[in-house]
This record gives C-alpha cells, sequence and structure tokens, in this order.
C-alpha cells in the first residue's frame, strides 16, 4: 500500500511531520515566501547550518534540522525559474519531490509536507506544478517504504484546487 497524499490549506511552518520541504533559493540564504517563513519559524540555527552547505543545485535538495519547528528535520529543495523550456522545467520540478521524498525516507521519515514549489515568486502556473507534482509523488512513493503520509500543504485555496483537481486525474 503506497502512502496517502492529503491536501491542506495552511502555513507549513506549523505542521506536526517529521520532514518539511523548503521551496529555497540556490545560496540557500533564505528569502521570501515559505523560505522566509521556515527562517523565521526555526530560528538563527538554521541559516548557520544553510550556510555550511554550500548552496544546491535547482532541481536537487539539502538537508538540515528543524530546529525550533515543530518538524524534524527541513529538507531544502530548490526549484526551477519558469520560463524558457517548459519540458525542462517540469523535469526540474518533478527532480525536487523526487530527490526530498527519497531524501525523507533515507532518514525514516513517516511524514512530510510539501509547499507548492515554484508556484510563487519563481513563477510555474499554479496548475501545471501541481499536476508534476502528484506526478512525481505516486511515481517514487512505492519505493519508499517508511514515507505513510505527504502533506500537500497550500497557502490558497486555489493552490489547494490545483492539487485536489491533479489527485482526481
Ligand atoms: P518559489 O520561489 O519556489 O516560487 P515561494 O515561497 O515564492 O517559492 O512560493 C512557493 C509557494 O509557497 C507559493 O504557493 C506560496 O503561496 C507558498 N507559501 C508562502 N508561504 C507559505 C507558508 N508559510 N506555508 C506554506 N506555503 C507557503
Amino acid at each position: 500500500m503506497s502512502a496517502q497524499i492529503e491536501v491542506v490549506v495552511g502555513d507549513i511552518t506549523e505542521l506536526e511531520v517529521d520532514a518539511i520541504v523548503n521551496a529555497a533559493n540556490k545560496q540557500l540564504k533564505g528569502g521570501g515566501g515559505v523560505d522566509g517563513a521556515i527562517h523565521r519559524a526555526a530560528g538563527p540555527g538554521l541559516l548557520e547550518d544553510c550556510r555550511r552547505l554550500n548552496g544546491c543545485e535547482t532541481g536537487d535538495v539539502k538537508v538540515t534540522g528543524g530546529h525550533d519547528l515543530p518538524a524534524s528535520w527541513v529538507i531544502h529543495a530548490v526549484g526551477p525559474v519558469w520560463g524558457g523550456d517548459k519540458e525542462e522545467k517540469d523535469r526540474l520540478l518533478a527532480a525536487c519531490y523526487t530527490t526530498a521524498l527519497r531524501k525523507a525516507e533515507g532518514l525514516g521519515c513517516a511524514s512530510i509536507a510539501f509547499p507548492a514549489i515554484s508556484t510563487g515568486v519563481y513563477g510555474f502556473p499554479g496548475d501545471r506544478a501541481a499536476r508534476v507534482a502528484v506526478k512525481a509523488l505516486r511515481a517514487t512513493l512505492p519505493d519508499c517504504g517508511s514515507i505513510e503520509k505527504v502533506v500537500l500543504c497550500c497557502f490558497s485555496e486555489e493552490s489547494a484546487t490545483h492539487h485536489r483537481v491533479a489527485l482526481e486525474q
């Protein structure tokens, strides 16, 4: 039995899950949007950890502890900036979900929450990003035996609708 994927509307920093995913930038130096919210809620120790990681490539992830967050781990994923070669951007976005999930499995996590990576400042269309996310998660979950629950943590009803529609397909 594959894990359950659920959609919630809320602030990812408040979720009681083993790992939350951050929509980070390549420098891993914090920023706006969900990245800023995660750094504020985790406290300054998170930035200290991030500084030691030498940045992160687009489509890849790096892991830190959760510091003051309820989550034990933060998996920092760098999503693509929308524009140019759309199929390539889909591939890079899918890689964020796949790699983060595999990393969580490696950490022994039972639960993980994702924000809608790249759909804020990075400009990815919300409906397309949701389809990419759901497809990548469904393809990877069967290999990730420790994962019992995946939360798609949306920050608006519109984003939640995109994810619910993607899950129905
Ligand atoms: P990116 O640069 O990858 O586009 P953003 O942080 O700008 O990252 O946006 C990614 C998504 O995260 C957007 O859908 C945004 O609305 C959402 N978001 C912003 N703050 C939070 C939060 N505290 N919890 C969950 N999602 C959030």
